[in-house]
């Protein structure tokens, strides 16, 4: 497996890492198989978050024994100092670790979050604290919203970004990624096959190698899934003559429907949860059943209802997206998952 360095981190990591969404949907005992397939084909970088649920504790059960060598990155979406602290150390008793390698801020999308967080009694406090006392190592930021991404790399204290880039979502490429590489930040790059938006991991592999300094962290659920991702990967094979034509036509046309998460379109003055509209069906992918009933397709269900089609959201969204027809074909959806989920429970 080919290895790299992130940023001014120094953390040597494998070209490609595990991402810790889809295990959530898994037994422990399947996630454990997959997780030391991972590491077994070389994979050192996991990446989970407190908030997916049990995440950190099936990687951490997972690793028991074989953790000497792995870079384990962990989140906190808490702006308090309360909150990330209470995150911190819930992390490590489940992980199982005396140290996580990279804690990231979670889903920093606008300026005024970033405010609450280095504010008095914000969550930087208590990672500087962590920091001091030897319980994190390295620290970065997660964020969908570019804008908010290309201030926060300014920031000294980070040490890497991770942020959606994939084959159709590729603006970062423009202007993120050289601002990263020039302050030497590490760059993650989430949803690499476009949050579930398309399975073909030989094309977004590919396209991913062209970029030697970014490390992609797909969610993985199956062996077979990463084995087919690490052989890309290793074999350092770039797009080329009819598939570099055919990853151009999934660009545009995908291009015109993905959803990139940025939140210019919210709020909706009705209530409509536009971005979990936006993203059903690759939430589906992702996450268990119980959280799509539970949180997604319910709440969709009900509060998507309330759109009026004014348009506002639409006039808002940089990409153009069809959004009023989205939210339409989201909630019948929603309502299709929940009948179905009530019939079965
Ligand atoms: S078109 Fe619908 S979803 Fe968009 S802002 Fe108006 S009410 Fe909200
Ligand atoms: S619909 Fe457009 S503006 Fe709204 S989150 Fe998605 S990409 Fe961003």
């Amino acid at each position: 497996m080919r290895e790299m360095t992130l940023g001014k981190s120094g953390l040597r990591v494998s070209a490609v890492g595990f991402g810790g969404i889809p295990i959530q949907r898994i037994s422990e005992n399947e996630a454990a198989t997959v997780i030391r397939t991972a590491i077994d084909l070389g994979v050192t970088f996991f990446d989970t978050a407190a908030g997916y649920t049990d995440s950190e504790s099936k990687i951490g059960k997972a690793i028991a024994g074989r953790r000497d060598g792995l870079v384990l990155a962990t989140k906190s979406g808490s702006g308090t100092r309360e909150g990330a602290q209470a995150e911190i150390e819930r992390s490590l008793r489940q992980m199982k670790t005396d140290v996580i390698d990279l804690f990231q801020f979670h889903g920093i999308s606008d300026m005024a979050k970033w405010e609450q967080i280095t504010g008095p009694g914000g969550a930087m406090e208590a990672v500087l604290e962590a920091q001091r006392k030897g319980d994190v190592a390295h620290v970065g930021f997660t964020s969908h919203s570019l804008d908010t991404a290309l201030e926060l790399v300014e920031e000294e204290i980070f040490e890497t970004v991770q942020f959606p880039f994939n084959l159709v979502t590729s603006e970062p490429a423009d202007e993120l990624i050289p601002k990263a590489r020039e302050r030497a930040l590490g760059f993650i790059a989430m949803k690499p096959l476009c949050g579930g938006q398309y399975d073909d991991a030989v094309l977004a592999f590919k396209f991913l190698n062209g970029f030697s300094d970014v490390v992609p962290i797909p969610g993985i659920e199956k062996v077979e899934e990463i084995e087919q991702i690490v052989a890309v990967v290793a074999s350092g094979a770039v797009l080329e003559g009819a598939e570099k034509e055919r990853a151009e036509k999934i660009a545009a046309d995908l291009g015109k429907l993905f959803c990139r998460r940025c939140d210019y379109c919210e709020p909706c003055p009705h209530g409509v949860p536009i971005q979990t509209a936006m993203n059903l069906h690759g939430l589906c992918k992702r996450l268990p059943p119980a959280s799509i009933a539970g949180w997604v397709a319910g709440k969709l269900s009900e509060e998507g209802t309330k759109c009026t089609e004014c348009g506002e959201c639409e006039e808002k969204c940089p990409y153009d997206l069809p959004i009023i027809e989205t939210v339409k074909a989201s909630v019948e959806k929603a309502k299709a998952i929940m009948a179905d989920w009530e019939a079965r429970s």
